[in-house]
């Protein structure tokens, strides 16, 4: 980098952390796009004059609200909401909604502001948002989710709309809450519209949403393989959470021939020196999906795993590596390990997994590494694919949206090859991802204005 770049660099970076003290993961998340594509910006000055990266890093609008609710005993309980439309150049905001205790503004900005990027390379007309509350379902009956999502819908609806901003799940907020969250969206605006995506399927939901971000991670990672000549097939395959990505990333690599041996939730992990059958993934379903019990319970019913309380599974040898279950879960000690254990591919299906120092010994040994706004893009595009359904009010097969997903993963992947490819014909796939959405989304935003 010249020692214009890097000023150009360091004056933003100070900027951001200036404007929003205290947010360490959007921080975080800016850096990592900042640094990709600072020498892009300082090439092309009419982008500094702009001031394009400063406008994609102060979203267009933050909503904060309450979210008071009543538990099964009577007891009252008050919640933060948040809404982070960060950019909408590219189409109408989109991206999901988090229910975790973890939430806050920082981690809602940083999910904003790479599903922004995360959406450009889609291709499909999505801008960037996210949403959330400092909420868990864990631990709470049905009929106690079903108030805190009808409360969290009475305030968010003002803010959303088929054309306007259209939320769909992530942690936390799976099949069941968007059901009652458009339940009440419904009864609100006296509507029935293709607002928020993860619907049911008999109530306008796409066919393979469920599985389309864990599918679309493997699809995109088949090709990443391809790059040096390897597959799925016969690999080790380590993977964590045991949610909604994780459970149809295990599934695909599965039947794409590899051994997947860990699963994990935020107690710890499960090892099976086997891998995991069709039979072990239904019962990770029904015990996830349907009895919302805990991964521990694997171990108990398989014998020859194990169950390692308060760990992850990044010391167990494999070929692959798929974080799927949040931020900040491979440290730089993970990747040592990782690395020492045979692990030649990272692909990431949680957003931002890997911290930075991490990323960094990822690519100084040449491991393949692939960062989630790239690989995990299937479950936004399938929600793209969902709005599409909802507007021509069609349904769609699931060969159909395989195959959509599968052409969407392998345009990302090319797009990363085309902008992330290195003079040593290495690619670099955060490169890769940033700088094919940042031109899109630059673009878009010249043509429309100072807005
Ligand atoms: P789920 O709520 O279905 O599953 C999350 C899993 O991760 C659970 O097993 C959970 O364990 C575990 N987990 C959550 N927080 C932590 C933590 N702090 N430490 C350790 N484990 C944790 O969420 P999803 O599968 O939908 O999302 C997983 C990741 O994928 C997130 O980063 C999300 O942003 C990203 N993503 C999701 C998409 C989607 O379509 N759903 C699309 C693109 C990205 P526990 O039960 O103990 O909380």
């Amino acid at each position: 980098m010249d020692d214009f770049t890097k000023r150009y660099l360091d004056g933003f970076m100070s900027d951001v952390i200036a404007r929003n003290p205290g947010e360490k993961e959007f921080h975080q998340a800016v850096r990592e796009v900042a640094e990709s594509i600072a020498p892009y910006i300082t090439a092309n000055p009419y982008l500094i004059d702009q001031k394009i990266l400063e406008r994609i890093a102060e979203p267009e609008r933050i909503v904060i609200f309450r979210v008071p609710w009543t538990d099964d005993t009577g007891a009252l309980h008050i919640n933060r909401g948040f809404r982070v439309q960060c950019n909408s150049a590219l189409g109408p905001y989109k991206g999901g909604i988090r229910f975790h205790e973890s939430v806050n503004l920082s981690i809602m900005k940083f999910l904003a502001f790479e599903q922004t990027f995360k959406n450009s390379l889609t291709t499909l007309p999505m801008g960037g948002a996210k949403g959330g509350s400092d909420f868990s379902p864990r631990g709470k009956s049905d009929a106690e989710v079903m108030r805190f999502c009808q409360s969290f819908m009475t305030e968010l609806y003002r803010h959303i709309g088929q054309d306007t901003d259209v939320p769909a799940g992530d942690i936390g907020v799976g099949g069941r809450e968007i059901g009652y969250l458009f339940g009440q969206y419904k009864r609100i605006k006296c509507e029935f519209t293709g607002t928020l995506t993860g619907k049911g399927l008999a109530w306008g939901g796409s066919l393979l949403r469920p599985e389309a971000t864990g599918y679309g991670l493997c699809y995109f990672a088949e090709q990443m393989l391809a790059t040096r000549n390897r597959s799925f097939e016969g690999s080790t395959v380590v993977v964590s959470g045991a949610g909604n990505v994780a459970q149809y990333a295990a599934q695909k690599a599965m039947r794409l021939g590899a051994k997947v041996v860990t699963l994990s939730d935020s107690d710890g992990f499960i090892y099976d020196p086997d891998g995991l059958d069709e039979e072990k993934m239904a019962f990770v379903f029904q015990l996830k999906n349907i009895r919302r019990g805990r991964i521990k319970e694997y171990a108990a019913k398989y014998p020859r795993s194990t169950y390692y309380p308060g760990e992850r599974p990044w010391g167990i040898a494999c070929d692959i590596a798929l974080p799927c279950a949040t931020q900040n879960e491979i440290s730089l000690p993970d990747a040592e390990r990782l690395i020492k254990g045979g692990c030649y591919c990272v692909a990431e299906g949680a957003n931002m997994p890997s911290t930075p120092d991490a990323i960094a010994l990822f690519k100084k040994e040449g491991i393949l590494y692939s960062p989630g706004k790239a690989s995990n893009a299937g479950g936004v595009a399938t929600s793209g694919l969902e709005m599409s359904q909802n507007s021509i009010r069609q349904h769609w097969t699931a060969e159909e949206v395989d195959g959509h997903l599968r052409r969407i993963m392998s345009d990302i992947h090319a797009a990363c090859i085309k902008y992330g490819t290195q003079e040593d014909g290495t690619v670099d796939y955060v490169k890769g991802a940033n700088l094919a959405a940042f031109i899109k989304v630059a673009g878009a935003m010249m043509d429309q204005g100072v807005v």
